[in-house]
């Protein structure tokens, strides 16, 4: 499992000071820009502040926060929240943090939104795809799809909102945030960094972007599943979030076959109805879960959830059966292509 290229990524140039404090609409500023690996990727965070001094404090704040939602939300770690509610929550009801139910109750509400093609239970699938192994063994069969079918879907999950607790109703039910804690994160990001003093910026954490506060309008590339040297579409943002899920980007090849890390969870198998989906919208949470809702459902479905969420534009692109890539957009969708 490994990443061969970026989505989504960031084509403007920023210039040290604000470019748009000429028009004196903005206050002068200073961009901080820095880049780290975490969250399984390079996480680039570009900020700016009334002085030097602040958007450093305000990239640091922006990277702490990134560090505390991986360590709430990530799966591989055996240190975080989401390990300690999978290791106990089939044994009865445990409390959990605010940001976790915040996080939780947004998946559940996807989730159902989509009719189950997002779903935060998807883990025991993910396992038996193979999908957090080194080295990828024989597909699974049938009868162990089957099975393991039995403990995926959020009927399986009794949150309390009032007492902010978690049950399992299956042993064997797991949550895997993958589809959404990058989304998650970059919100929280944004916001430690708004209260550390920034007057904008934005975050890159690869497939995921979210511009925030005040400044300059990014230009956005997505780039084609089949070519990424050329960027599919350009899409202006001067505020708000863009998420792209592929199976172009973490994939395992098996017996001469593609198989994307996205899995349906109505029917246990790899999805293979869209090449990439790309969800603009201004909650990067909201952006992250709906864009692999989409690549669930497929072109036709997938837009019909797009354009049936209030604020939110997206672009499907899938192969026709005769090969032909084609491209399915919402009809407000701010390209520049
Ligand atoms: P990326 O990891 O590139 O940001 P996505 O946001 O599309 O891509 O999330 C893919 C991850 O989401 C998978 O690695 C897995 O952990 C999880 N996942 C797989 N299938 C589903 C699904 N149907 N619903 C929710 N999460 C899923
Ligand atoms: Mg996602």
């Amino acid at each position: 499992m490994f990443k061969v290229l970026l989505f989504v990524f960031s084509v403007a140039l920023l210039a040290s000071v604000n470019p748009s404090m000429a028009d004196n609409s903005l206050p002068e500023t200073v961009l901080h820009e820095e880049a780290r690996f975490l969250m399984g990727t390079m996480a680039r965070i570009q900020v700016s502040a009334s002085t030097a001094e602040g958007s450093a404090l305000c990239a640091a704040a922006g990277y702490r926060a990134l560090d505390l939602a991986d360590s709430l939300f990530s799966t591989w770690r055996p240190d975080s929240e989401i390990t300690f509610i999978n290791n106990n929550a089939g044994q009865g009801p445990i409390k959990i943090s605010d940001a976790m139910a915040e996080v939780l109750s947004a998946a559940l509400q996807v989730s159902t939104t989509s009719n189950g093609a997002f779903d935060p239970t998807v883990l025991p699938l993910v396992e038996l795809w193979g999908f957090r192994q080194p080295e990828p063994g024989p597909s699974p069969s049938d009868t162990a799809i089957q099975e393991c079918l039995n403990a995926v879907g959020i009927h399986h999950v009794i949150y309390q909102a009032n007492d902010q607790t978690i049950e399992f109703t299956h042993p064997k039910t797991q949550l895997d945030f993958g589809g959404i804690a990058k989304g998650a994160a970059l919100d929280q990001a944004a916001e430690a960094m708004m209260k550390a003093g920034a007057v904008g910026g934005m975050i890159d954490l690869g497939g995921g972007l979210l511009v925030f506060g005040q400044g300059e309008e990014h230009m956005v590339g997505v780039i084609n599943p089949l070519d990424s040297s050329h960027p599919l579409d350009v899409i202006p943002l001067s505020n708000g979030s863009v998420a792209t899920s592929g199976q172009y980007e973490r994939f395992r090849v098996h017996e001469g076959k593609t198989w994307g890390h996205i899995l349906d969870p109505r029917t246990g198998q790899p999805c293979e109805q869209a090449l990439s989906v790309t969800v603009i919208t201004q909650s990067a949470l909201l952006a992250d879960a709906l864009a692999t809702a989409c690549f669930v459902l497929g072109p036709e479905d997938g837009l019909d959830l797009l354009e049936s969420t209030p604020e939110c534009e997206g672009l499907i692109v899938f192969e026709s059966y005769d090969g032909v890539m084609q491209r399915l957009s919402t009809s407000g969708l701010p390209s520049k292509n």
